[in-house]
């Protein structure tokens, strides 16, 4: 069994000798900033039922759904910033390491922090769309209060534009992901259980490509056992900052 630096030392030598990187993110990513997971111990479903964001119900009784959302997606995650694990990846992109970032997170902090190619596999809390007439609203432009907010051009209902339970994945996000996990020979997965599909499909798409698998998770993932050549375990921020010093991008 290799040493924990070891470790980081060939996960660094993997990264530093690949063609074209992309890192694969999910909520662990933003618990540095403050942002709760959704399962396992603290995880935002154990204080929310669930049920608020399933679509039908949304639709169904928008008046209940909508404080819980607001609470949850605006009043909180709202005012997070980009921990150092974010700001790392952006300097990763920088000095030429990353390609593309894919993102199961809604909160936009890889874009906050400076990273220009980000997939939102699950859209985004950055922007509303009307259930009429589909016109989209950034968020900036709305003042959000306790009634769900409604469409200046039709009066319609607007929904935050990320995927509620029963939803499609975004169209672009979806063939620009395996476009890039068909181009990339190193996925680098950073906080995830990998337990939401579709999305948890991409990092076995990258493996089947052909791609090496870094994964970087205080605990193991549904990946690790069956994919992943070089487990780092640890925060985000940790070991990202020790590959940075190995490969000199911080
Ligand atoms: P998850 O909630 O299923 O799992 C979180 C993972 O992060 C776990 O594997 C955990 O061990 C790991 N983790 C915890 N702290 C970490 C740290 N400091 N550094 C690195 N890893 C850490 O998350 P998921 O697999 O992304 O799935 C949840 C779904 O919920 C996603 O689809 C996402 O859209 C959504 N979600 C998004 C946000 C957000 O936008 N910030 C927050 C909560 C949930």
């Amino acid at each position: 069994m290799n040493k924990p630096s070891d470790l980081i030392r060939n996960g660094a030598r993997l990264i530093g000798s690949a063609g074209r990187i992309t890192v694969f993110t999910g909520a662990g990513i933003s618990v540095e900033s403050g942002i709760p997971p959704f399962r396992g111990t603290g995880g935002l479903w154990e204080k929310y039922d669930q049920r608020v964001l399933d679509i039908d119900y949304f639709h169904r009784s928008p008046e209940k759904a909508w404080p819980v959302i607001k609470e949850i997606f605006f009043d909180f995650m709202g005012s997070a910033q980009p921990n150092p694990a974010h700001l790392l990846l952006a300097e990763m992109e920088d000095f030429g390491l990353l390609a593309t970032i894919i993102t199961q997170n809604i909160d936009g902090l890889h874009q906050k922090a400076g990273n220009t190619r980000v997939y939102e596999f699950h859209g985004t809390t950055s922007r509303f769309i009307c259930t009429e007439c589909r016109v989209p609203v950034p968020t900036a432009n709305l003042l959000l209060s306790d009634s769900p907010p409604r469409c200046g051009s039709c009066g319609g209902l607007l929904k935050p534009d990320f995927i509620f339970f029963g939803e499609a994945i975004p169209e672009e996000a979806l063939s620009g992901s395996l476009e890039e996990t068909a181009l990339s020979d190193l996925f680098l997965v950073i906080g995830t259980t990998g337990e939401v599909m579709p999305a948890g499909m991409i990092p076995f798409e990258a493996k089947s490509n052909g791609a090496r698998i870094i994964e970087i998770n205080p605990e193991p993932s549904k990946f690790t056992p069956q994919i992943t050549d070089i487990f780092l375990q640890g925060k985000a921020s940790e070991i990202l900052a020790e590959l940075g010093q190995l490969l000199h991008f911080c």
